[in-house]
């Protein structure tokens, strides 16, 4: 559990013993700056039941907020070369609320002319991929490490993956899915830290980032070359399933 998470339950367990001691409003704290502009007011009290209806309201807008704020951000970024070549950002795109987040490398010709993820031939399979998993595709949250086309459909190199990383994690930290699913080379070796590691011999692994479990698997446009490659990842698709029912069952 988050420490939002935490926060939010201590505040309406706080509120709840409120009303059951039977008090209904709350006094309104001002800061100093307002006070100076109102010192003869007393301010307003807050009814219990506002301020319960309120944090009730809050919380499923706040991964969504903060998706929308990075969004933002990154269609104004240049910390790396690719915004120079690029048409449209792709910051990502599914539920806020998503268990479940895909995380490809960069966008390629079709992303980068949408501004979506996961848009041309490779995004149709793996739209069908999460199809065979039972999840349609605006039940997940996709996204790459680098919002921007790297030029030449060639991977983002480590310096252009570093630049972009904080916009993947605050996303991630964001969402805080039950589970990770990495595509390819360039998400698995970024998120763990580690330029060294490959996807042959990493899949099949069960990872773990910030206390999130993350399944590393290839990317759907190897799989487009790489037929065989389809049976592991199916697989590895499976201990996704796995772990997303054991969440549920638990
Ligand atoms: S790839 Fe990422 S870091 Fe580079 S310009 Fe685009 S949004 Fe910024």
């Amino acid at each position: 559990m988050s420490e939002r998470d935490d926060i939010t339950r201590g505040l309406r367990q706080l509120l709840e013993l409120d009303r059951a001691f039977g008090i209904e409003f709350l006094p309104r704290v001002e800061t100093p700056a307002v006070s100076v502009r109102r010192p003869a007011e007393s301010p307003a009290p807050v009814p219990v039941a506002a301020a319960q209806e309120a944090l009730a309201s809050s919380e499923p807008l706040l991964p969504a907020a903060a998706l929308a704020a990075i969004a933002r951000e990154v269609a104004a970024c240049k910390r790396c070369g690719l915004c120079s070549g690029r048409t449209n950002t792709v910051p990502g795109e599914g539920d806020a609320a998503a268990r479940l987040v895909f995380v490809g490398e960069g966008p390629g010709a079709d992303e980068d002319a949408q501004g979506r993820p996961f848009a041309g031939p490779a995004g149709d399979l793996l739209t069908k991929m999460i199809a065979a998993m039972g999840l349609a595709r605006e039940q997940v949250f996709l996204t790459n490490v680098v919002k921007c086309r790297p030029p030449d459909e060639r991977q983002p190199d480590a310096s252009e993956a570093a630049a972009c990383l904080p916009f993947l994690e605050r996303q991630l930290l964001a969402i805080r899915p039950t589970v990770i699913c990495t595509l390819g080379n360039t998400p698995l070796r970024t998120l763990m830290g580690d330029p060294k590691l490959g996807i042959i011999s990493m899949r099949g692994k069960r990872l773990v980032w910030k206390g999130i479990p993350l399944i590393p698997t290839f990317h759907p446009s190897y799989l487009l070359r790489n037929t065989p490659a389809k049976k592991p990842c199916w697989e590895d698709l499976k201990v996704v399933m796995q772990l997303l029912k054991e969440h549920t069952d638990g």
